[in-house]
């Protein structure tokens, strides 16, 4: 009689959408979260941007094209083209006084300047328009 030993995965698929995530670690903007797997702990890192011109509407780690270090931008937002756009509009058709004022209040209608907080360089404008 031979004995066999069947080891099943417990019906979830294996691969990260499986893994269950433990823990969630804030650092700096950044969410590092960890998963389980038996008694293996994975995390992953947040992702480097190399290429500057795909840098998101948030702080995002990437390497300065002037000083060349990894660094996590400095994000700052300021009223862009957009906004005054939009105020411009809102004025012509003769909206209400306090309407001109609101695209400067929504941070979507701003333009996210990255910066290098090493070196202070200005890395990137993302633009609304
Ligand atoms: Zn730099």
């Amino acid at each position: 009689m031979t004995h066999h030993l069947n080891i099943f995965m417990s019906g979830k698929n294996l691969g990260l959408n499986g893994l269950k995530c433990v823990l969630n670690i804030k650092l700096r903007g950044f969410h590092y979260p960890f998963y389980s797997y038996g008694s293996c702990l994975f995390f992953s890192a947040p992702q480097v941007i190399l290429d500057v011109e795909q840098l998101p509407r948030h702080s995002a780690r990437t390497q300065c094209p002037f000083c060349r270090q990894y660094i996590t931008t400095d994000v700052s937002t300021k009223a862009g083209s957009a906004a005054y756009i939009v105020c411009l509009i809102s004025i012509l058709f003769c909206c209400i006084a306090g309407c001109c004022v609101i695209p400067f209040c929504m941070d979507r209608c701003k333009d996210v300047v990255h910066k290098c907080p090493k070196c202070r360089s200005h890395i990137k404008t993302c633009k609304k328009l």
